[in-house]
């Protein structure tokens, strides 16, 4: 069978062919390997094409597909059973392993995705503050509940409306919209509205490309929650353990008052999490008010998997070292070899993360990120495909190096690219 035959054949029964509209690839005109397996850093589709993948599941695949010590911990759990919607040792291994780390979260509380962490986390701040508004980035991605599904990236770019049909502008209204690295936006709103309950920002940006905040600017926008009685929530879903261990928290050095976690916290299984400070996690069912709740929530097989990837990565000291030399490798190759060619190409990495845009522009927020050339990139993501190097299919999405990388796998991207450059 071949890739367009099984998409074909899938989009008969499931809508769009995929379970998440941006597999589709639609985005760059196209449409969808379908992946039969993946080893390390490659995957290899039903037509046995293999390609380096610097997708990595989007961001959850620290150790690269089928890593040994990952794929135990799961068979060793599923021995004992997959799931049983009561309390087992390993959800309280994981959250240890996770709260050693952060000086200023007390307590934690899994569930299956990173959509579920940061409703959870936007209601608790809404319970503990009283308050109703919640403030966002445009351009920052935090799920699809409909209170963040507003000006948020990798989807439609609406402003200041719901960017789906089917969100309530009722909703939707309480959700206000900043400026990503512009403190001014902030004040300006805080300024207008005394209801703020919480801010909620990935640190560093993911989901508009790769778009990391700068340190003044989170300092500052700490400082105005604190003036403001406004819970800050850092959604470290894709930057926890990924651009650094410690993600946003090792970098910036800034608590926040909620934390959210995904992707590698679960090492490839579904697994996130949301940890706060005792009197905020305290106001969770049973203790408090706030009710949040999930039958596969701690699952045993993605305990498992998130307690072997974190303590792989906390092992080795040297990981995210390794990583960002990588990720460097490939960011400056790629300039080079653009700048060679005269096109206009911006490039960032932040540890094992790596973004570029097809613009000569500084990229400090999503309209800057808009100005890219996505006809450019639709072709370069084509011939990159051709060349067996598997990228995210959107402008708006950030790549992944993974531990199984090396000096030869960048070599051998940086000659695709050089191919696709030729080409384009
Ligand atoms: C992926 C992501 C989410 C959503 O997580 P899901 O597991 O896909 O629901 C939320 N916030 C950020 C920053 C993300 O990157």
């Amino acid at each position: 069978m071949t890739n367009l035959e099984a998409f074909k054949e899938a989009c008969e029964v499931i809508a769009g062919g995929v379970n998440s509209p941006v597999r589709a690839f639609a985005s760059v005109q196209s449409n969808p390997p379908f992946i039969a397996k993946g080893k390390g850093a490659f995957i290899t589709d039903i037509e046995n094409k293999t390609y380096i993948d610097y997708v990595q599941s989007w961001g959850p695949l620290l150790f690269g597909h089928c890593d040994k010590d990952i794929q135990r911990a799961c068979k060793e759990a599923l021995k004992n059973g997959s799931s049983f919607g009561a309390p087992t040792l390993l959800e309280t291994k994981l959250a240890k392993l996770v709260l050693e780390n952060f000086p200023h979260l007390d307590k934690i509380r899994f569930v299956s995705s990173g959509t579920e962490a940061t409703m959870s986390a936007i209601r608790l701040a809404r319970a503990f503050t009283k308050k109703d508004k919640i403030l966002k980035f445009e351009g920052c991605y935090h799920g699809h509940s409909d209170s963040l599904l507003v000006s948020a990236g990798s989807g439609a770019a609406t402003f200041n409306t719901p960017s789906s049909l089917g969100v309530l502008n009722d909703f939707a209204k309480h959700t206000l919209v900043a400026t990503y690295n512009d403190i001014e936006s902030v004040k300006a709103l805080f300024e207008q509205h005394k209801d703020i309950a919480c801010v909620i920002i990935e640190p560093i940006a993911g989901n508009m490309g790769l778009v990391p905040a700068k340190q003044e600017f989170l300092e500052e926008l700490a400082k105005l929650c604190k003036e403001n009685e406004t819970l800050l929530i850092f959604d470290e879903v894709m930057s926890g353990f990924r651009a650094s261990f410690l993600g946003s928290f090792e970098i910036n050095k800034i608590k926040a008052d909620i934390v959210t976690f995904g992707k590698v916290i679960g090492g490839g299984l579904p697994a996130a999490a949301f940890a706060a400070r005792a009197e905020i996690m305290d106001l969770l069912s049973p203790l408090g008010g706030v009710y949040q709740a999930g039958t596969l929530s701690g699952n045993p097989l993605a305990m498992a998997a998130g307690i072997a990837s974190l303590t792989k990565a906390k092992n080795d000291k040297e990981l995210f070292k390794r990583l960002e030399k990588l990720a460097k490798k490939l960011s400056k190759g790629m300039k080079k070899l653009a700048k060679e060619k005269g096109i206009a190409l911006k490039t960032c990495y932040v540890g094992s993360m790596f973004g570029y845009f097809f613009t000569d522009k500084k990229v400090e927020n999503y309209q800057d990120a808009l100005k890219s050339d996505l006809k450019l990139f639709a072709k370069f993501h084509a011939k990159m495909l051709e060349n067996g190097i598997y990228l995210a299919p959107s402008q708006f999405e950030t790549s992944f190096i993974c531990a199984k990388m090396d000096e030869k796998i960048i070599a051998s991207t940086l000659e695709a690219v050089y191919k696709s450059f030729k080409n384009l």
